[in-house]
């Protein structure tokens, strides 16, 4: 079990946005009203699992002081807060803590298996008297069989457990679920906000790309995050500068796809595929092992300000309208209507979903994508 919690160097206090709900969790906690279910809605990436973990230690962290310490001035009400230093905390770190059990599904739907190990969970005593957590992510992917049997635990008294169910997609959890949780809508932090952190998290960054992050992020803090450390910029411009021109000489003379395809294959990581000299030689991106194929999902979001310029000639709507230039050219001056732009997304769309449903080898696959975007 993986508790992201302390792997943050901030807490409470420092949550970008959702000041409401924050404020509404610390009400519930400091007028004694803890519901037995809490379901946090609203879509994904943009900080409710953080917000219900971090709500969570902090209880469990007051809980603590106030049994084990009950003259000193525990956290109450609006100071509510995790320590990181008392045993509760530290336990939470390591993954020990008796009093909370984190629940992921990582992209698949929550087994029946899991929701045994809840069942467990709540039929051990806690080693002194507390509240317990149970936060199940993705809530609503739960296999039927999954949600039957945590409807059964739902629905006998657990003393004093607060489950936490979250999900960007509260329509799909069974009304039976849905009917025993308080919901707490999420909405995406607002660009003011971020911007704000992220001007002082990362001064170096100028701010035409710093907005360019925020557009793309579309108000999660772990994406804009995601996006600067992952070198998207850097990506980016390989494809514009390299792949995308290299493509639409092509295109334009109607020539082979061999040279794109190679560019890009040794740009971007099938690693076994590298030969070693260009490894050593060049910086390459690596694919991620998992969550698809993020380099067709740049050429797609290239692809789409190709297509808005051509129909719109207005560069203030382009995503990345730092390089507008470029994308100008590529609307104009390669002779590929805006109808072929169009196809050549399709194209793009059906590639990436047919990586992500199965094992291709991978350069083969960029070969034939190529070869497809030539003929389009
Ligand atoms: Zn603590």
């Amino acid at each position: 079990m993986f508790y992201g919690v302390m792997n943050h160097d901030y807490n409470f206090s420092e949550i970008v946005g959702h000041k409401r709900q924050i404020d509404f969790l610390k009400g519930l906690y400091s007028s004694d009203r803890m519901p037995s279910g809490l379901l946090f809605y609203g879509q994904n990436n943009i900080g409710k699992k953080f917000t219900a973990e971090v709500f969570a230690a902090s209880v469990l962290c007051a809980d603590y002081a106030a049994y084990f310490n009950p003259s000193s001035s525990a956290f109450s009400g609006s100071s509510l807060n995790f320590c990181g230093k008392c045993p509760s905390c530290a336990s939470i770190s390591n993954g020990s803590n008796q009093n909370l059990f984190v629940a992921e599904s990582f992209g698949n739907p929550i087994k029946i298996e899991t929701v045994h190990q809840i069942g467990s969970f709540l039929a051990f005593t806690p080693p002194y008297p507390s509240r317990r957590f149970v936060i199940i992510d993705d809530a609503s992917v739960m296999n039927p069989s999954a949600a039957n049997a945590l409807l059964k635990i739902l629905e006998e008294p657990q003393g004093e457990t607060v489950f936490i169910l979250i999900t960007s997609n509260a329509g799909m959890l069974p009304p039976t679920v849905l009917s025993r949780c308080l919901p707490l809508g999420f909405a995406p932090v607002p660009d003011e906000i971020l911007l704000n952190v992220f001007k002082l998290k990362f001064p170096d960054i100028d701010d035409v790309k710093l907005k360019l992050f925020l557009k793309l992020a579309g108000g999660s803090y772990s994406g804009f995050l995601n996006l600067v450390e992952s070198g998207y910029l850097e990506k980016r411009d390989f494809l514009i500068n390299n792949v995308f021109e290299e493509l639409f000489e092509e295109f334009r003379k109607k020539g082979n796809f061999y040279d794109i395809s190679g560019a890009f294959t040794a740009k971007f990581a099938f690693s076994e595929k590298i030969p070693k000299n260009v490894r050593n030689k060049e910086k390459n991106f690596e694919f991620e092992a998992k969550g698809g194929n993020p380099a067709f999902e740049l050429i797609l979001f290239i692809l789409r300000d190709i297509y808005i310029y051509s129909v719109s000639k207005n560069e203030k709507i382009l995503y990345n309208e730092d390089v507008a230039d470029k994308i100008k050219r590529f609307a104009s001056d390669f002779g590929a209507s805006p109808k072929v732009i169009e196809h050549m997304m399709e194209i793009t769309v059906s590639h990436i979903e047919k990586i992500n449903s199965c094992n291709l080898n991978k350069s083969i696959s960029a070969d034939s994508y190529f070869s497809n975007l030539l003929s389009a």
